[in-house]
């Protein structure tokens, strides 16, 4: 969606897409009117003359998600070292900063921003997120909006409840967030819908994302040890294909 200011940058998005998507898949980009957003997106309904739809985005809820993945880790018994730094990996070993070492067969460094000693073309881009709970409004789909500055998003949840996200900031400040941003979401967010005012706040947070120069992932041994890194903004997105690619090479090394 976009606000009439930035109606100019959804055009030259929507190019951008068509330009980069395989030609089998240039289909599933539909240019909505009005009409077309009033059917996808009902509590949109006379706020904009049009829009975008990509009719096979998929989306999934990254806590639930994080909480399957580690139930099915438990079930293939893997044990976990909660709360150890580790220090440095090598070739057969990992050594922890409370002096502890394992030895293994295979050392795979996936510690984004935290593997910068071992790989410092790594680099932590700050985003910050707010978490709200706003029972007049729902939504079928996650709702991204044109902004000159970021890529903003408004993904629904379960209970009434909608991510907003995220800022990008050439920053690797863990701190709060900070007021500009806070504000920054919080006007997107009710540009959407004024309903959006009568929200509560439940949650703000700040987090660094990986990555590398060129903001693509990355899979690569250097000195026997195997490094996973510059997930930057999909890594939710990305991680299926980046393991994919990983086993591909174990199993061919
Ligand atoms: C605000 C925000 C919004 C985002 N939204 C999306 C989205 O909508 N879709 C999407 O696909 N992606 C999104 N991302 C990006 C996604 O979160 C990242 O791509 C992903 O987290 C990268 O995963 P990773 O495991 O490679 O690195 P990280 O998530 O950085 O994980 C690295 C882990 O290593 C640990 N670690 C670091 N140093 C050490 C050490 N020395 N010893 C032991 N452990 C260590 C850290 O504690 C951390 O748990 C978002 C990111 C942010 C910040």
């Amino acid at each position: 969606m976009a606000h009439a200011p930035d109606q100019s940058s959804l055009e030259h998005f929507t190019r951008l897409l068509q330009h980069k998507l395989p030609e089998a898949c240039r289909a599933e980009v539909q240019t909505l009117d009005a009409a077309g957003v009033a059917r996808e997106e009902p509590a949109l309904a006379g706020r904009f003359g049009g829009g975008l739809f990509l009719s096979s985005e998929g989306q999934l809820a990254n806590d639930q998600w994080m909480a399957a993945l580690a139930t099915q880790i438990d079930r293939l018994g893997v044990t976990w070292h909660e709360g150890v730094a580790v220090e440095k990996l090598e070739d057969g070993r990992i050594t922890c900063a409370n002096g502890t070492t394992h030895a293994v067969d295979i050392a795979v460094d996936a510690r984004g921003p935290g593997s910068q000693s071992q790989w410092p073309q790594v680099r932590g881009v700050r985003g910050e997120v707010l978490r709200v709970e706003c029972p007049g409004v729902s939504l079928q789909r996650p709702v991204r909006l044109m902004h000159p500055r970021y890529a903003l998003y408004v993904a629904p949840r379960p209970n009434h409840q909608f991510v907003v996200g995220a800022t990008e900031l050439e920053s690797e400040d863990t701190g709060p967030v900070t007021l500009r941003s806070m504000l920054e979401l919080g006007s997107a967010l009710h540009s959407l819908h004024p309903a959006f005012g009568e929200a509560r706040v439940l949650r703000i947070s700040a987090a660094l994302r990986p990555a590398l120069d060129d903001h693509r992932p990355a899979v690569l041994q250097r000195d026997g040890v195997w490094h996973i890194n510059g997930l930057y903004r999909h890594g939710y997105l990305c991680a299926p294909a980046v393991v994919d690619e990983l086993a591909q090479k174990l199993l061919a090394a």
